[in-house]
């Protein structure tokens, strides 16, 4: 059970000195207690009381790093069970598998296949930052190959897939320097891969069969010096997984039950199952997802469900608020009406390049909210257009006397036409309908 503030105090030296910050040693444990402070700003502590301490404020899932520079990911640490509690801090790693089955063109056009798993969405790129290197073949010179490719020809950072110690061996002597995550250590090859992840400094996964024999080999290895443990409970079922994870989550959160206090790892299967497996686990509870299919399709949903639950629900995403110009615009151009939510406008921005006519597009200032939202809680009025095409200039940009406003709100195209003197226009209801929409208007 974690330590509760008043166990906290009981271990500190009550002097009262404020050095930590909190002006009491009693505050200080309470924000210790609540992990919102770190232990080392206590400079007071008796060894014996730092020893106590260390363990229990530190994350109840701890944070693990796979790579290195820019390609470095980090998971783990998550705090809460559920998003709408807080927010999830460590986007899940999303890995594509290669076989070392393959060689030749047929392993280079699979590594160019994967680098190319990068896509722009909302204004963010948003892609595939693992490859996982299965071994098949037992043999560890072309698995050595394998890993020589990829870590020449990619980027991305490495999985290496193998329970040899042996064949691990053979290609951390390879690529150890860009801090690959070993999968894996068993009850029977535990010794050997802890002592592999900790001479080459590299993450190791731990497998077992169940969640017990999980936490029974992450006690032991955490024994022989590696802390950086990712799990994996062997679940490849997709009702057996979430159940695992949901328990190890809680288990770790719920009740700080340190031998599972560790990211997980999940696997899902090809084709369209790929899909499905794949955004459960990136919801409930993976920290890396492993894919078996490298097409778009299997992999975008993944992307697009990992950028949407991995955001700060308090926070909309958003664009700054100005005037976007889309194309050749020149003084005939449409002045088109939108809200600064990413969403929205990005939506906006697409159809408008796909129709190719050249417009300005007015993000307005909603604070994020899409034009519905905004319209409801009075953030996207008649003043705040008005006030927004005054303020951008936008008499001066163009000739005509004409805006756009999105269907939704036709509504206050009458009082807007008032205040603003623009001749208003209602566009379509949904960004979809934009094309043919500016078609007519530039013929
Ligand atoms: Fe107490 Fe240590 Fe903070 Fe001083 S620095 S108030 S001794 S907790």
């Amino acid at each position: 059970m974690p330590l509760t503030g008043i166990d906290i105090y009981k271990l500190l030296p009550k002097t009262n000195c404020g050095e930590c910050g909190p002006p009491t040693c009693l505050a200080f444990a309470m924000q210790l207690a609540q992990k919102k402070i770190e232990l080392d700003k206590c400079p007071y502590l008796s060894d014996e009381a730092k020893a106590i301490l260390a363990g229990a404020s530190a994350p109840p899932i701890r944070l693990v790093k796979i790579g290195t520079g820019e390609n470095e990911i980090a998971i783990g640490n998550e705090t809460v069970m559920f998003r709408h509690e807080e927010t999830f801090h460590h986007p899940c790693g999303i890995a594509v598998t290669i076989t070392d089955d393959l060689e030749g063109t047929a392993l280079d056009e699979k590594i160019e296949q994967i680098n190319n798993l990068w896509f722009e969405r909302v204004g963010q790129k948003v892609g595939v930052e693992l490859i996982a290197i299965k071994e098949t073949t037992g043999d560890p010179q072309k698995y050595a190959n394998v890993v020589r490719q990829v870590t020449t020809k990619s980027k991305q950072t490495l999985i290496l897939i193998s329970s040899n110690p042996e064949i691990i061996k053979i290609a951390l002597s390879i690529c150890a320097r860009k801090k690959p995550l070993i999968y894996s250590a068993n009850s029977q090859n535990y010794q050997a891969m802890a002592s592999l992840a900790k001479t080459s400094a590299c993450p190791l996964t731990v497998y077992g069969n169940s969640i017990d024999k999980v936490a029974e080999l992450t006690t032991k290895i955490k024994d022989l010096g590696v802390e950086d443990i990712i799990i994996d409970t062997g679940a490849r079922e997709i009702l057996k997984v979430i159940n695992d994870l949901t328990q190890i989550r809680r288990l770790a959160l719920k009740r700080n039950f340190r031998p599972l206090g560790y990211p997980t790892i999940a696997f899902t299967g090809d084709g369209q199952e790929q899909v499905l497996q794949g955004v459960t686990y990136i919801s409930k509870y993976a920290s890396v997802v492993v894919c078996s299919g490298s097409e778009p399709w299997q992999i975008l949903p993944l992307l697009t469900a990992r950028q949407n639950l991995y955001t700060d629900p308090r926070v909309p995403l958003q664009v700054e608020p100005k005037v976007y110009e889309i194309g050749d615009v020149n003084p005939d151009s449409p002045i088109l009406i939108t809200t600064n939510f990413s969403l929205s406008y990005f939506t906006v921005e697409g159809e408008v390049e796909s129709s190719k006519v050249p417009a300005y597009i007015l993000a307005v200032n909603t604070e994020g909210q899409s034009v519905l939202t905004a319209y409801a809680s009075e953030k996207l009025t008649t003043e705040i257009i008005t006030k927004m095409l005054k303020e951008t200039g936008m008499r001066d940009k163009v000739k005509h006397n004409m805006v756009i406003i999105p269907g939704y709100i036709s509504v206050i195209s009458g009082k807007l036409e008032e205040e603003s003197g623009w001749k208003v226009l209602v566009g379509p209801r949904e960004a979809s309908g934009l094309p043919a929409y500016l078609k007519q208007y530039a013929s």
